[in-house]
């Protein structure tokens, strides 16, 4: 079985300006995430994202914008020689439609650990909100709730 460390994406991968961040050029990777990522890899651990993007659901941006930002978000893993395994977004928004995928649901979460067969018990979901931590424990992860734009270095020591 694989062990995984989830992260959620805006204000633990990349900046989050407060807003929706859905250009190619207003997504900046936090400083030092690739270092602490490839501790963690060292650990044993891969990454799957696992992020909200209800601004679709707002008619903010579409898919293609977050696919664009996506594309480029893999690219900058790999050049950091880092494998991205999946990412998973779920496009709703509860003003406009129900669903079981947004965080704090665990739809997302249940789908990769099922795909990837991922042991739960040996992995951890990284966020920045409340509502990541309690979508990890729906699923039987492990949440670690980071600062907003916090660098991961200063959580590591709670991964084994
Ligand atoms: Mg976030
Ligand atoms: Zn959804």
């Amino acid at each position: 079985m694989n062990k995984v460390v989830f992260l959620d994406r805006d204000g633990v991968i990349n900046y989050e300006p407060g807003d929706y961040t859905f250009e190619v050029d207003k997504f900046n990777i936090i400083n030092g995430l690739f270092e602490s990522l490839k501790t963690l890899k060292e650990r044993g651990y891969q990454f799957i994202v696992i992020t909200n993007q209800g601004g679709i659901s707002k008619q903010i941006y579409n898919h293609n914008d977050v696919k664009s930002v996506h594309l480029y978000m893999q690219e900058c893993f790999e050049q950091a020689g880092i494998e991205l395994l999946d990412i998973y977004y779920c496009p709703h928004h509860a003003v406009n439609e129900k669903c079981i995928c947004r965080k704090p649901d665990s739809l997302m979460l249940e789908k990769a650990i099922a795909r990837y067969n991922i042991n739960k018990t040996k992995s951890y979901f990284i966020g920045d909100s409340r509502r990541d931590v309690l979508a990890a424990e729906k699923a039987g992860v492990t949440g670690i709730q980071i600062v907003m734009n916090d660098s991961l270095n200063n959580y590591l020591n709670q991964i084994n």
